[in-house]
């Protein structure tokens, strides 16, 4: 795989890593039974700080395949990977090469 699609795989599960955060924060704090959350965009682009609101239900959903991240609509980068879902709020998007989809299930989340 080549750096770029490297680093942009790196990023997405960086930022995948602290929306897992955000949930178990969620638990400690006695609110995980909240229905949806203002989780960060999961895009390849480390400067990229919008939210996506997504259902918890639908969270662990997409999350349950490791190659998947949310995103907002249009962050996809469609060299590295595709659209599997398009919602008003948010995107679903799975790794193409094996290499980034490798690497995002070597760092699954939980
Ligand atoms: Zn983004």
């Amino acid at each position: 795989m080549d750096s770029r699609a490297r680093r942009i795989g790196e990023n997405e599960i960086l930022f995948r890593e602290v929306n897992v955060q955000l949930r178990a924060l969620d638990a400690r704090l006695g609110v995980a039974n909240v229905d949806s959350h203002a989780f960060l965009c999961e895009c390849g682009n480390i400067d990229c700080r919008e939210r996506i609101r997504l259902g918890v239900d639908d969270y662990e959903r997409i999350h349950a395949d490791p190659a998947q991240f949310a995103i907002v609509p249009g962050h996809e980068r469609p060299s590295v990977e595709y659209v599997v879902e398009r919602h008003d709020d948010y995107a679903v998007v799975r790794k193409r090469e094996e290499g980034p989809a490798d690497l995002a299930r070597d760092h699954a989340p939980g």
